[in-house]
């Protein structure tokens, strides 16, 4: 090659570069300025579902204050009313819950706080919170170990109230009346595994391989309750994962379901 040849050449090539750099400096201001309106849709979404939340739970006080006879007596039927209105509100409150959460999780700034988490406590206060809607459908909880010392897991509380918060509310919102709920805890290969065990319509073969899709639902659960995103479980993988567990599950169609979760005990955690 002569060496004009070669300085043409070096050249086309330095000028390739050139536009290849200027290429690479718009598409990062274009997906600045995207994750900036991304952001920006988040802050808007999180900040009226918040604030639906609040009218939603003040409706849902006064409701309960009628029901409750703070304001004098009133007939069967005229309660029927109320608490079919009370129903409704709750079903709203639990629908800007999920958006809520797929708001959040969606967004990948989610930072994670670890801590040393004692799991068998929060485990305990989750069961407490939803003793009333248990109730509701005379389902007995059941927690195998309770009282007993495990050692601490590394995890982000917040997170984790809200994995077992959805599987809590699958477990009730899937099983028949007077159902039972069985949770109990294992130490297992440096981790500890939480199970949620139900008597409910469980999954069928086809949709076990699905429920963890975005908005996926399988019928069985779409003919039981009209509410739910499909979101709680693909979340909830999100979660465990960001902690580096697992989630899984064990199903019979109309016998019940048990979903487990792992999370690395605090100090064989790889930091
Ligand atoms: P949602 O409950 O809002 O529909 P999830 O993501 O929590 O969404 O669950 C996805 C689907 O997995 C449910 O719609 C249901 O088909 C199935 N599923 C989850 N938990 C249970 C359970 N305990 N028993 C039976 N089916 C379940």
């Amino acid at each position: 090659m002569k060496k004009e040849e070669k300085l043409t050449k070096k050249n086309n090539l330095k000028e390739q570069l050139e536009e290849l750099i200027k290429e690479n400096q718009k598409l990062r201001e274009e997906n600045k300025k995207l994750q900036e309106l991304n952001a920006m849709r988040t802050d808007i979404i999180s900040l009226n579902a918040h604030q639906l939340r609040t009218s939603l739970s003040t409706i849902k006080w006064i409701i309960k204050m009628i029901l409750d006879g703070d304001f004098g007596n009133f007939s069967e039927d005229q309660k029927e009313i109320f608490r079919k209105t009370y129903e409704s509100n709750e079903k709203a409150i639990n629908l800007v819950n999920e958006m809520l959460l797929a708001n959040k999780t969606d967004n990948l700034e989610v930072e994670y706080h670890f801590e040393n988490v004692d799991l068998p406590k929060l485990v305990e206060t989750m069961i407490f919170e939803f003793t009333a809607e248990a109730k509701r459908k005379e389902i007995e909880i059941t927690f195998k170990n309770q009282g007993q010392a495990f050692p601490p897991v590394s995890a982000d509380k917040d997170q984790i109230r809200i994995v077992l918060q959805n599987l809590l509310e699958n477990a009730i919102r899937y099983n028949k009346q007077n159902g039972k709920i069985i949770i109990w805890l294992e130490e297992k290969d440096g981790k500890l595994v939480t199970a949620v065990a139900d008597t409910g319509i469980g999954i069928d073969e086809e949709s076990k391989q699905r429920i963890f899709e975005r908005f996926y639902r399988a019928k069985n659960a779409i003919n039981v309750s009209y509410i739910g995103t499909g979101l709680g479980l693909s979340n909830s993988k999100k979660i465990i994962e960001k902690h580096g567990g697992n989630i899984w599950f064990e199903s019979k169609e109309n016998e019940g379901s048990t979903f487990y979760f792992s999370l690395p005990l605090a100090n064989v955690k790889e930091k």
